[in-house]
């Protein structure tokens, strides 16, 4: 086996949350491929991604379709059942509120995020609420992790989005 072979297998199984959150990075780049904000999330439980999600709220007439929405969506629609327990939500930007209580219902425990709110314009956020301040309120507990390592490229990623769009307009 090459050694940058053995090399990404090592990083992989000593690292399983930065390669999830890698894709993630490469959905919100394929995500604006396609025109539509660069976010991108995915559903993991029991080592295996049972969906995917791209943004498509700025290119679809639906203010639901956050990448994390569609992630769970999809997760759902695989597993038959709306309870996706125990379940980890990677996303390359941090959730809004929406996508938390999206993964409140739908039993993730546990959710990894790339690049926080204050990366970005406060449009694209409902306000300076906190986070992980709102999940500890939840009746439910779900972790929040910010994993470091990919803020800058996913910054890069909508600064380059926001100039083809000219200004966001809410
Ligand atoms: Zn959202």
């Amino acid at each position: 086996m090459p050694k940058s072979a053995k090399k990404l297998i090592t990083t992989i199984t000593m690292h399983p949350d930065k390669n999830f959150l890698a894709r993630t990075v490469m959905l919100a780049a394929t995500s604006a491929e396609a025109g539509g904000f660069p976010s991108g999330a995915l559903v993991l439980l029991d080592g295996a991604i049972l969906g995917e999600g791209l943004s498509r709220s700025r290119i679809s007439p639906d203010p639901t379709a956050h990448a994390e929405v569609e992630a769970i969506r999809a997760a759902a629609v695989k597993t038959g059942t709306s309870r996706l327990l125990g379940a980890t939500l990677y996303s390359a930007l941090e959730p809004c509120l929406m996508c938390l209580c999206s993964a409140y219902w739908a039993g993730i425990a546990r959710i990894v995020y790339g690049a926080g709110k204050r990366q970005f314009k406060p449009a694209y956020y409902e306000g300076g609420v906190s986070l992980e301040i709102t999940a500890r309120a939840l009746n439910r507990q779900i972790l929040i992790d910010y994993l470091p390592g990919f803020e800058e490229r996913i910054v890069r990623l909508v600064e380059e989005w926001e100039k083809g769009q000219g200004s966001y307009r809410s």
